[in-house]
């Protein structure tokens, strides 16, 4: 079943016509539709979730659904599956793979440890199923400090796969002890920290959000390597970046990160203005997924996602142990130490 505009653009009617035509086949076929937070604002509009990848994963845990149609790059529908492996995963993806997740594979991240024998391997779920497979831990952007602090400081950290993010992480955390692969995502990469500082000091009183793949580095530290970011600048995943407006006194946000978010932003922080530190950061994989290939993939129930056996255990390991270490406490790392 085709809609009429694949990718091209629609006025109001037509794209409400469109909309409630997925939502009438999502629920013909029980199927939650799950959004990652860099999809369209017309995908983000007719989906029942919208969030990052390890939370989009959890968060359809608690569905009754036995379908999910999943929005976003090859590696968001993949995590789904591995954190619900009985159900229908509909890997919506546009046939467009990740740069970040694919700059780095199994083969290569064995190679990386035999260098660094008793280290522990940390990834993020940007990673395919096959690097999260051979790895220890699996983080999201909100329990990777709590997961890096409890690892003790005497073994090597492998932390993969972004070179900002990682660099981020070893700096505020203070860990000596953890080696940063050194990929990065292109698209949060060619925002300009020149245009971000620009427009935040153009509007005094707003905080401004980096996506920690971003190129900060030029005013995150000085040359000394000390942290310099001053208190109204703030590097947070797409989730957070929701959690810190809605939390936040202040009014206005300049978000440096990949335009979907600003829409999320937008509706989930609706009292606040969200401003885009550049419009034209659209990720090439994202951008792919539109409401007429969401439409396909109801009707024709496919693509179906099936994952290899082992690996999908492995990365479901790489998950819970982070979710479990990240849970646990302070003091009990202590005393185990
Ligand atoms: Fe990959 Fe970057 Fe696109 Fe995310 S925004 S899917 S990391 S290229």
């Amino acid at each position: 079943m085709m809609l009429a505009r694949q990718g091209a653009p629609m006025d109001g009617a037509i794209k409400q016509l469109d909309h409630d035509a997925v939502r009438r086949l999502a629920y013909a076929r029980d199927a939650a539709i799950l959004a990652h937070s860099f999809q369209s604002p017309e995908i983000q509009d007719v989906a029942d979730l919208v969030g990052d990848t390890l939370s989009l994963a959890e968060r359809a845990q608690h569905l009754s659904n036995r379908t999910f149609a999943v929005c976003g790059a090859p590696f968001v529908a993949e995590t789904v599956k591995v954190l619900n492996p009985t159900h229908t995963v509909l890997a919506v993806d546009g046939g467009v793979g990740c740069p970040l997740a694919d700059g780095i594979s199994a083969k290569r991240l064995h190679e990386w440890r035999e260098h660094h024998r008793d280290a522990a391997i940390v990834c993020t779920a940007n990673t395919s199923l096959s690097t999260k497979a051979a790895s220890d831990y699996c983080v999201s952007a909100t329990n990777a400090p709590a997961v890096l602090k409890s690892i003790s400081p005497q073994r090597p950290i492998l932390f993969l796969p972004d070179m900002f993010f990682g660099w981020w992480l070893k700096q505020s955390l203070g860990l000596e002890n953890m080696h940063v692969w050194s990929e990065i995502c292109p698209v949060h990469a060619a925002i300009r920290p020149a245009e971000m500082l620009r427009q935040h000091r153009a509007l005094p009183g707003s905080e401004l959000l980096i996506h920690p793949e971003c190129d900060f580095v030029d005013f995150a530290w000085d040359d000394d390597g000390r942290l310099v970011l001053h208190d109204h600048v703030q590097v947070l995943s797409g989730d957070q970046m929701v959690c810190f407006a809605q939390a936040s006194d202040a009014e206005v946000f300049i978000v440096a990160a990949e335009p979907g978010i600003v829409h999320r932003l937008r509706k989930e922080a609706p009292e606040k203005v969200i401003v885009a530190v550049d419009e034209s950061a659209v990720c090439p994989s994202m951008e792919r997924v539109t409401l007429g290939l969401l439409c396909d993939a109801l009707h024709d129930r496919r693509p179906q996602l099936e994952l290899e056996y082992s690996s999908a255990i492995a990365a479901r390991w790489a998950i819970e142990r982070a979710r479990a270490l990240a849970t646990r406490s302070e003091s009990d790392f202590d005393a185990v130490r």
